[in-house]
């Protein structure tokens, strides 16, 4: 990989078109999309529009690599081989996909080359390894009969991914969905598809057989609903919005009834005790909880719960953290935040931050646009603090670099505000007791807690949310299963050796 310090080289080539079968297509209507560069507002390259006839193109060439058997007959140790020299070649061009991904979501470049690409590559060599550890469940037999029970790949596996980790949040799905056996129809967010394309292309040369990684651009309403409406898609994995989730739930009633996985969005708490010794240590975490990716994560620690009697000195902490936090150049590798996804997100939090101002919760920093100069996407890190659990800041994701400050008297009281959400994906805990630590793992409804840390990204460990955060799990070997059906088989057998 390329030294951190070095200044991004922009590549020559842009992709710029879908991947279906073994072919760079663009859409069937010939209508493309625009893409923008959130750093400067300018146009980067179009993207294929793609809609139902290219997802029919791209689906069809996924259930003809299937039912072929060329990737899911394949002996598991080739199989594990060409994942893994797909992963070399991913490795030899992070430089590549750190910055496509940066120019096309406005990450800073630090965060998708220490990041997203390290990330996507542990996940794409964790599933590869994972291929010739796959067993069945061998059942109670006799001399009458051997039962024994299989994972079988459920075949056609479309995946719809956001925009805000493109790269990772595609690997999640792509990678343990082929390590099963699947064919997939990637359909990446219409706001930021170049690595997705990029990949689809790295994984032709890598040998991957044609079909079994198809990606098609295109908007939700088109290309998204016509993979999950498809009949012949046996499963769509989703990561993205709670409403958009809840419109796939009602495709795959209307259509073939596939199976569906939602990861969604979240309201996480970040719970402080005053017992916890290292107030700085919490507050640098439970700022970058925040501040991290421009606050577009879905595990975004965006209420602060902390005890009143450190209410005061430790929002002065965090605050203090914050203001290092500047917006930047996303291509400069000294920048720590960059500009948000697009000008109608951005426009979407300065309305949420209007709002918090209305309904009497306390600005303590930020709460504006910044580096307008540059034609960019940028916000400031911004701290609301009085907020009550009840207002819109506190309930509603904001996916914008916006901390809600709570306080909170009791351990009662903190346990019931951190549940008082319709979410439940992720809860950090900073206490120096461990009672405390395991009563409030227990009883945190939530996906994911920290205890003393934040987002352990540890591609090990089940990625997911409970309630409206929505049900399957990303990343672990759990992550692979999903993938599979199970199928229980019985031979009967006449005993030779008669009783
Ligand atoms: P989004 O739901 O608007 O879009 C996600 C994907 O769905 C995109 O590819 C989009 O084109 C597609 N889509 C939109 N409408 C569709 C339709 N009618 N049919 C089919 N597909 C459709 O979400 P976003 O704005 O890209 O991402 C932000 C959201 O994702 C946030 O709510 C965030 O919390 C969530 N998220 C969750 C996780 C997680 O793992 N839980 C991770 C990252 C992001």
């Amino acid at each position: 990989m390329t030294s951190p310090s070095l200044p991004a080289q922009i590549p020559s080539r842009l992709p710029s078109l879908s991947v279906i079968g073994a072919e760079r297509a663009p859409a069937a209507s010939g209508e493309s999309l625009d893409n923008l560069d959130p750093g400067t507002g300018r146009m980067l390259n179009t993207l294929p529009a793609g809609s139902t006839a290219d997802i029919d193109r791209a689906v069809a060439a996924a259930r003809a690599r299937f039912e072929g058997g060329q990737w899911r007959d394949m002996k598991p140790a080739q199989r594990k081989k060409t994942m893994l020299a797909l992963a070399d070649a991913l490795e030899s061009a992070a430089e590549e996909f750190a910055v496509l991904e940066t120019l096309d979501t406005g990450k800073p470049i630090s965060d998708t080359r220490g990041v997203d690409v390290p990330l996507a590559l542990d996940t794409l060599r964790f599933y590869a390894e994972s291929i010739d550890k796959i067993y069945g469940e061998v059942g109670p037999s006799g001399p009458d009969k051997l039962s024994y029970a299989v994972h079988d790949p459920l075949g056609v596996i479309g995946a719809i991914v956001p925009w805000n980790f493109p790269l990772l949040m595609a690997m999640w799905k792509i990678a343990p969905a082929i390590a099963m056996g699947n064919s997939m129809v990637v359909k990446p967010s219409e706001l930021s598809s170049l690595t997705a394309l990029r990949l689809g292309e790295l994984a032709l040369e890598a040998g991957l057989p044609e079909g079994v990684l198809n990606v098609v651009t295109g908007t939700g309403p088109d290309a998204g609903a016509a993979l999950a409406l498809h009949q012949d898609v046996d499963m769509i994995a989703f990561t993205g919005s709670g409403p958009v989730g809840r419109q796939l739930m009602h495709y795959a009633a209307d259509s073939n009834l596939k199976r569906v996985s939602l990861e969604l969005g979240g309201k996480s708490p970040h719970i402080v005790f005053a017992d916890y010794p290292d107030l700085d240590r919490a507050a640098q975490a439970v700022a970058w909880g925040i501040f991290y990716n421009q606050g577009q994560v879905c595990t975004a620690g965006s209420r602060l719960l902390v005890e009143r009697s450190i209410h005061g000195e430790f929002v002065e902490k965090v605050l203090a953290v914050a203001r290092t936090i500047v917006p930047g150049d996303p291509l400069d590798p000294a920048t720590k935040l960059g500009a948000v996804i697009s000008e109608k997100q951005l426009d979407g939090v300065l309305v949420k931050i209007a709002r918090a101002q209305q309904e009497g919760a306390a600005l303590r920093l930020g709460g504006s646009r910044a580096r307008v100069e540059s034609g960019g996407f940028f916000l400031d890190p911004t701290v609301f603090d009085a907020v009550d659990n009840r207002a819109s800041l506190a309930r509603e994701e904001v996916f914008g670099p916006v901390l809600a400050v709570i306080p909170f008297d009791t351990p009662q009281e903190a346990l019931a505000l951190a549940n008082d959400t319709d979410y439940g994906l992720a809860s950090g805990l900073w206490t120096g007791s461990i009672d405390v630590a395991q009563a409030f793992a227990r009883r945190l409804r939530a996906g994911m807690v920290w205890v003393n840390g934040w987002d352990a990204c540890d591609i090990t460990m089940p990625f997911g949310g409970f309630r409206q955060s929505g049900f399957g799990r990303d990343r672990s070997l759990h992550a692979l299963y999903k993938y599979a059906d199970m199928k229980s088989v019985t031979i009967s057998t006449t005993g030779i050796f008669p009783a």
